[in-house]
């Protein structure tokens, strides 16, 4: 029983093959993960996919690389979308300064527009975070994020930073980086941040874990991700995947 929080299954990858990389996963022991939908055709498509299958759950909202494309009717398009009973979270929102495609200011702006909107529909939000911890972690406290509270997706930074997160109410979230053997800080968040606030997830078409890295990415190997929380932690796998499993179906309200 896995729980893969944070899959682009949606994405235009997966055309050709989605049924056996479903069928894959469900092999592995995945039995729920999260389609995230960050733009237009790809908020679709996630909405498609939940339609059909019943393990599957969405969020939606709108990533920071695009934030200047995103219009006012977007944002009510995603509140109306939130009533849906397959939505579960709003996301991926956050700041993104590797890229340079929207300023910063404007990143800023609809990433509080969606902490908001998650605030008045209640439901949790999940954040994209690239080289903007601090500015990120402000928001957060500013716009007092703690009341819906969330996940730190795909999490890279440091133990510290994940402790900040989790005492405003976010959970950690681990993908394939922890697997890599140069990956110091994830290993560290993963041997420091207590079980109860960790959740694992592939982000899947991107960063596939090991032996797997550079490939597309799918949800059956989220597996090697909590082995690999295992084995850092002393546990076993079983108590690694039914804790990540127990966490995220309380985060986004799933029985
Ligand atoms: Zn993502």
């Amino acid at each position: 029983m896995l729980f893969d929080t944070h899959a682009h299954l949606n994405d235009t990858q997966y055309n050709e093959d989605l049924e056996e990389v479903i069928e894959r996963a469900q092999t592995e022991g995945v039995s729920n993960m999260v389609i995230v939908g960050f733009d237009r055709p790809t908020i679709q498509r996630a909405m498609e996919l939940v339609e059909r299958y019943d393990f599957m759950f969405a969020c939606v909202g709108w990533h920071p690389v695009d934030a200047i494309d995103m219009t006012d009717e977007d944002l009510v398009w995603i509140e109306e979308l939130t009533s849906h009973p397959k939505v579960v979270a709003i996301g991926e929102m956050g700041l993104d300064y590797h890229w340079d495609k929207s300023p910063k200011d404007i990143q800023k702006e609809v990433f509080r527009k969606q902490i908001r909107l998650a605030k008045k529909v209640k439901l949790p939000i999940v954040i994209h975070n690239r080289e903007a911890t601090a500015d990120i972690v402000e928001i957060l406290k500013e716009e007092e994020a703690e009341e819906v509270g969330g996940i730190m997706h795909c999490f890279s930074g440091s133990p510290e930073v994940a402790k900040e997160c989790v005492k405003m109410n976010f959970y950690i979230s681990l993908g394939g980086p922890v697997t890599f053997k140069n990956a110091k800080k994830p290993k560290e968040v993963a041997a420091e941040i207590p079980l109860e606030k960790l959740l694992i997830e592939t982000d899947c078409p991107y960063l596939a874990p090991h032996p797997y890295r550079g490939k597309r990415n799918e949800p059956g190997y989220v597996k090697l991700v909590a082995e690999q929380i295992a084995e850092i932690k002393g546990l076993t796998f079983e108590e690694v995947a039914k804790a990540t499993t127990q966490n995220a179906k309380k985060l986004f309200g799933i029985k």
